[in-house]
This record gives structure tokens, sequence and C-alpha cells, in this order.
């Protein structure tokens, strides 16, 4: 039996059984899975023995590259240790040392870290405990108010404050009735217009909302500078500073969603460091175990957590949880991907390989079909359009980011396109050869899937 049977068998046994996310499986038809048997660095390997770099970080979680010895000497400890232990009534070593270390890194007032296991679950925990806390101020605000374009997980609540239809349209009846507002977008700015002067221009809309809704909402919650699931649309860190602003002078609540770009992604530890502001509600996940296992958690402030901190009668107490709430191991994880932060001086590694990444890509500067390339740190995307002066999009049902995929994989390179926006962040361990492999793969992929 030859290896590239290998790599056959195993997708057709996981074409029985396995119900794949985000994948209308009809497409493996065309396509199957690419069966994997290990990865190390930026570099995945499938069974046939063919290497691919992995330019999305296997859906931006990874940051220091896959199977970092650092990390598995820390989880193997642990393992051995202490597995697993729930976090109601008990505590344990990493739980404890992680949540001291992310109350140091985030930015002052927050102290208080609340944990869940994945993404949608912090999300669904920061909205909760928002309304929650205006409940304790006798104040009922059912609603939340958030960006057009945006993306805040899957779930029913995370789903409602999300506005990419692809995900929410066929759930629209099953949601919470939320506010969205137009965002500052920078793609949508007129020629000639810079980001800064069109994100300001752009939060006179939030500003309106929240005059006409700030009492009856909780929280205003974004992602701070890159809607990332929202096609890697940017925008100038002056909107968060005027969002900060107005959330204090409206008394409304503002949840930072850095879930996919915190932990260096946009070049600074985290992206509201940019604006120079603090939410009150910070999700995290993804990147906070390097990769390798679920967490996330919500820091919130000492203000906040008072608001609930009374004698058990007064029924005051935040009564949420999940089963895997702050693993042992994932929080062991954690502390050794934030060990791997002090060992160098990975943001400005980031800085300058997202600089690398966008020289990289100058060829495809006046491409006549690609209508933007954007990036902030090391996360950089290119926008495909069938026109380039007007921005019209290429008709979707042509699936031409598909193509550029299809190609990539033929240049041992791993891209995973949102509709026609293809995107690079890979983990921050890529050296240069790597990134012009990268970003070659798609030069040449948008070449063959512009023609008709
Ligand atoms: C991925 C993501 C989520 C959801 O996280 P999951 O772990 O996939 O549930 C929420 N918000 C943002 C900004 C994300 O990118």
């Amino acid at each position: 039996m030859t290896s590239t049977d290998h790599n056959t068998q195993w997708a057709e046994r996981d074409l029985a059984h396995v119900w794949h996310p985000c994948t209308q499986m009809k497409d493996h038809e065309s396509l199957p899975p690419l069966p994997l048997r290990s990865a190390r660095g930026v570099w995945l390997e499938d069974f046939n023995g063919r290497r691919y770099i992995d330019a999305v970080s296997s859906w931006w979680v990874n940051l220091f590259g896959h199977s970092h010895p650092v990390i598995a000497e820390a989880l193997k400890d642990q393992i051995d240790t202490l597995d697993h232990i729930m976090l109601a009534g008990m505590t344990h070593g990493p739980a404890v040392e992680l949540a001291e270390q992310l109350a140091q890194l985030v930015p002052d007032p927050l102290t208080r870290c609340f944990y869940a296991d994945n993404g949608s679950a912090a999300v669904e925990a920061a909205l909760k405990m928002s309304f929650h806390y205006w409940l304790h101020q006798g104040q009922t605000r059912p609603r939340f108010i958030s960006l057009s374009n945006s993306y805040h997980g899957e779930t029913l609540g995370a789903l409602a404050v999300g506005d990419v239809p692809l995900y929410k349209s066929t759930y629209g009846p099953l949601l919470l009735d939320n506010i969205v507002v137009p965002g500052p977008d920078c793609y949508e700015r007129a020629e000639g217009v810079s980001w800064e002067a069109h994100s300001r221009a752009a939060f006179a809309a939030m500003e309106a909302t929240l005059a006409e809704h700030a009492h009856s909402a909780s929280a205003v919650i974004v992602e701070p500078l890159v809607q990332c699931a929202g096609s890697m649309r940017m925008y100038h860190p002056v909107y968060l500073k005027l969002l900060r602003e107005a959330c204090d002078r409206y008394n409304i609540h503002l949840i930072a969603d850095e879930i996919a770009v915190g932990f260096g992604r946009t070049g600074t530890l985290f992206a509201c460091e940019q604006a120079d502001i603090a939410p009150d509600f910070m999700c995290l996940s993804k990147g906070i175990t390097g990769g390798t296992l679920p967490l996330s958690v919500v820091m919130t402030s000492e203000a906040i957590y008072q608001a609930f901190y009374d004698d058990y009668p007064t029924m005051k107490a935040f009564l949420h949880s999940h089963s895997y709430t702050g693993s042992a191991l994932a929080c062991r994880a954690a502390l050794a991907t934030l060990s791997l932060f002090r060992a160098s001086d990975v943001l400005a590694d980031v800085r300058a390989k997202g600089a690398a990444m966008e020289a990289a890509a100058a060829p495809l500067r006046d491409h006549p079909h690609v209508g933007d390339i954007r990036r902030h740190g090391m996360i950089m995307a290119i926008e495909l359009v069938q026109d380039r002066a007007t921005k019209t999009p290429f008709d979707w049902t042509q699936r031409r980011g598909r193509r550029i995929h299809r190609h990539a994989l033929t240049e041992g390179v791993l891209l995973r396109p949102l509709g026609d926006v293809v995107y690079f962040m890979p983990p921050y361990v890529i050296n240069q050869d790597e990134i012009e492999q990268m970003v070659g793969a798609a030069i040449r992929g948008i070449d063959l899937a512009v023609r008709d």
C-alpha cells in the first residue's frame, strides 16, 4: 500500500462519520478533508509526508508553532500531577497563577478573572454579567449594541450580537433583539480618506445610537481593531478611544472581545492598548493556550465583581458555570504560553514579521483584481474584487477564494480564504523563507483564481 492510500483511507473513514464545523459536507466530494498525522512549528504534515504551512494558525489559535516543546513539557508534567478538577468550591495552582498573571497583563482596572472553556462561552458570560450587574443596580437593560459585520461566536447569545449573515440569518427567529450600528470598517472609506478620519466619522452612528438606547442596553460589544470572521475588516484605534469616552458618558459597559486579536496578534499584547483604553469586560481565548487546549476568560473590574458580592440569601451571585471551566491542563498550557512571551521580545517580532508579510505582498499592490491589502500586526488580508476602481466584488457563487485554497495546497500552504478575502495569520515563529512561500502561493493562486 502506498502512503497516498493512507491519505485517502483516512479521508474516507472520516467522511463516513465525521460532520465537520463550518462546512458544506458535499464540498468534500470534490476536495476531501486533508488528513494530517503531525504538526510541528508552522508545518502540518499529511499521511503522505507532504508538508503545508499553517498560514491561518489553525483558526487563529496557534501562536508559537505546533507542538512547542515548552508547552508540551508543561502539559506532560501537569497530566501526571493534576488533570482537571471542577473549579467550584476548589482551586488549583495553574488557575490561581494564571489569574494573577493575566491581572498584571491586561489594562487596569481589570483584576478579576472568570474562567470558561471556549470563546463563545466567554462572550455569553460577559453578556450575562453585564446584564446582571445593571439588574443589581435596579435597572433592567435587556439589549446590547454591536457593530455591523461583527462576529462574537456561534452560541445563541454570541450569535445575536454578531452580524455576519452567513452564520446568523438562518437562526434569526431564535435570537435576542440586538442593536447593530454601522461600524468603522476602513475598507468602506472613500478614496483619499485616511483610516483615522474614516473611523472617526463612523463614530457619529454610534453616538446617535447611544443617545437613543443607552438606558435600555447593558453594553456595547466590539472586536478591537480587526473584525476577523467578518472578512478581516479593520479600523483605526481612534474609534475605540471615542467609544470608551462615550460609554462613560452614557453609563453603559464596554465589552472588548479580544478572543482573536489578543496575545500579540496586532503587534501589542492586547489590541485595546493601541487606543490606550480599558474595557469593562475583556474576553480572551484562542491564543491563550498557544493553540493546544480550549480555555477562555472574562476579565473584569473589582467594582463589577463587588456588585455580586453579598450574603448568599441576597441571591446576587453569578451562578454561571461550565464543566471544564478553568481546566488545570488548559491553565498550565496558558502559563507556558505566557512564559514564551517573557522569553523574548515577541511583540517586536510580530511587528517586524507583519511588515515582512506586507512587503512580500507588494507585487499585488496594483493588481487589477485586488481591491485592498490591509494589515494590523501579523493579520494581513487581501480583498479580491471583480473591478478594482469600484470595488465591485465577484459573484460569490463563483467561489474564487476556494480556487486559491486549492492552488495553495499544491504549493504546500494551507490558506482558508473567507469568501474572496485571502488572509494570513501565521504562527509568530514563521521565518522569512516561509513568509515568502506563504504569500507567493497566494499571489499565484490569485492569478489563477481571477481568470475565467
Ligand atoms: C473565534 C471567536 C469567537 C468564538 O470563539 P470560539 O472558541 O470559536 O467559540 C468569539 N469572538 C471572536 C472575535 C472570535 O474570533
